[in-house]
């Protein structure tokens, strides 16, 4: 039996400040263990904590972002649990007074359409630190990093709205996109700064009323969360055609087996007995302030994707990729500001420089690209002049990318001008007389045999002969003209 998919994300995102969100000490990523803290963060007793301004305005950005209604006032409250990364053995998040609610993001899908996924709520906490199990038959031990702990995490708790492992991809993809256009956070998966966390149940199709959901935590990049899917979709539609019933629980992935298994089962709210911190005074969200993260807001990637749809007259598809990450969709236009050629420029980012892309690891962007947007530009424009042809431009584009020098100094230095006609001549003459059977073809009305004696001229020349001289040139020897 088929069942239908029912997927909502709780994504949690470490927001971009320099500081944490209680105290002051560093969010950096990397530095020795235990080394980012002070006793707000190791949770001495006496200390006090104090809201960083710059995580609440962040979140309350994203929360407009998201189109979420933003409450009068958001509070903070404790939830309590005991587990040795969280040294007050509570965790201070928001139970009901969230920063936004009800909102809304636009998912686009290849077709141009859109997919609207509804958001639950917005709300701001802190991380917990880092327990570190080394690895070792001898090893009995683990040990605590406590860097991370009171990094600013924001969570988006999504709606249950998507409905397959396609639209849970685009979902992701968008919602990355969507805080790397907000600049909230630098959404780096590899070191944990954006991380979802999955809620699946099946139901019959048809069906009006959700399945039992399961939550499964530890999903550390988008192409482990579609595994993910895969693998729950076997296990919970193999409990349902049994006739049993899927339990509520929290489930781990287990990476080396590529499989979840149980965790815990699922706890509800009123285990963690959340109450408000009587350490932080309610916040106030004037309508000033509101104005004021607005005024803000960037250009957001689905209304950029529409005007590189009218402005260049690219594809819904091309455009989708191009505005996909921020980094690709600056670039792309600094390219088309230094020549206006916005669809041979965006062939070359979607051909060969997401390919250079492709090869790199995860959290590599197009800024780290060694050919500036100007650069590939360059390289498009001695096209567009015809002073190089295409074929010798992809012979030019890897030395480009292996010393990143302009395409124009490439040119000159390795010789890769298009031979003149003087020096085409004998050449031509040259093919007409070996494959004089294929122009004798040509003569007799076979136009396709054009390709194949454009394709001896180009052997000869190693590429260097440009077509728009070498079309009339075997036309008009050969009397055709
Ligand atoms: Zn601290």
């Amino acid at each position: 039996m088929d069942f239908e998919i029912v997927i909502g994300f709780e994504v949690h995102t470490e927001l971009k400040t320099n500081s944490k969100v209680w105290c002051g000490c560093s969010t950096a990523f990397g530095a020795p263990p235990n080394t980012n803290v002070c006793p707000v963060c190791l949770g001495m007793p006496g200390s006090l904590p104090v809201l960083n301004g710059k995580a609440f305005d962040l979140s309350l950005k994203t929360a407009l972002a998201m189109n979420c209604k933003i409450p009068d006032v958001a509070s903070f409250d404790r939830k309590n649990y005991y587990y040795p990364d969280l040294p007050k053995n509570y965790q201070i998040s928001q139970n009901d007074r969230f920063i936004g609610t009800d909102g809304w993001i636009d998912v686009g899908q290849p077709d141009g359409t859109v997919k609207r996924i509804g958001i639950d709520n917005i709300h701001l906490e802190e991380d917990a630190g880092k327990n570190i199990h080394p690895e070792g038959r001898a090893v009995d031990y683990s040990l605590v990093d406590l860097n991370r702990a009171g990094t600013p995490l924001l969570e988006i708790v999504t709606r249950p709205d998507l409905r397959s492992r396609e639209e849970a991809a685009a979902f992701m993809n968008a919602m990355r996109t969507l805080l790397q256009y907000l600049d909230v956070s630098d959404c780096k998966m590899q070191e944990g700064s954006l991380r979802f966390e999955l809620n699946m149940s099946l139901r019959k199709p048809g069906s009006t009323e959700y399945g039992q959901k399961v939550e499964v935590k530890n999903l550390n990049s988008m192409s482990v969360v579609l595994k993910c899917i895969d693998a729950e979709y076997e296990r919970q539609a193999d409990i349902l055609e049994e006739g049993g019933r899927v339990a509520q629980e929290t489930r781990l992935w287990d990476e080396a087996r590529s499989e979840t298994r149980s965790m815990r089962s699922k706890e509800t709210a009123n285990d963690y007995r959340y109450f408000p911190d009587p350490d932080l005074v309610d916040y106030t969200i004037t309508a000033e302030k509101q104005a004021e993260i607005s005024k803000d807001l960037p250009e957001l990637p689905l209304a950029r994707r529409q005007r590189f749809m009218d402005e260049f007259e690219l594809s819904p598809y091309d455009a989708g990729v191009l505005t996909s990450h921020i980094a690709t969709a600056n670039y792309f236009e600094r390219a088309v500001a230094s020549h206006r050629n916005p669809k041979g420029i965006c062939n070359w980012i979607m051909s060969e420089v997401l390919a250079w892309l492709n090869k790199q690891p995860e959290d590599t962007t197009i800024d780290d690209f060694p050919v500036s947007a100007e650069n590939l530009a360059g390289l498009v424009a001695l096209i567009d002049k015809e002073t190089i042809t295409g074929k010798i431009a992809k012979q030019v584009f890897p030395l480009m990318v292996e010393t990143g020098k302009e395409a124009s100094v490439l040119v000159e230095e390795k010789g890769l001008k298009p031979l003149d006609d003087s020096s085409l001549e004998p050449i031509v003459d040259e093919v007409l007389a070996e494959m004089s059977k294929v122009a004798e073809d040509l003569k007799g009305g076979k136009e396709k045999a054009m390709g194949a004696l454009m394709g001896g001229v180009m052997r000869k020349t190693k590429g260097k002969a440009n077509p728009a001289v070498v079309t009339p040139m075997i036309r008009k020897k050969l009397g055709l003209e």
